[in-house]
């Protein structure tokens, strides 16, 4: 089962994640407080669900944008 590592902004413990958690808030392990949600794969947004996403995500986010001509 693969696990991935998000470091708490708050303490700085290492808290291992699932994979099958993608996109789920956690907690940390050992301060409680909320660990941003994991993406393990590039999350598709509108013009409607950007500003929501971003807006929501406490953490670095990292955007592609493009358009098809
Ligand atoms: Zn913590």
């Amino acid at each position: 089962m693969a696990a991935y590592i998000v470091t708490c902004a708050e303490c700085g413990t290492a808290n291992r994640i699932p994979a099958e958690k993608e996109g789920v808030a956690g907690k940390c392990g050992s301060c409680k407080a909320q660990l941003p949600p994991l993406y393990l794969h590039p999350q598709q947004l509108d013009d409607h669900s950007f500003d929501r996403f971003v807006a929501g995500y406490h953490a670095p986010v990292i955007a592609e944008f493009w358009a098809p001509w």
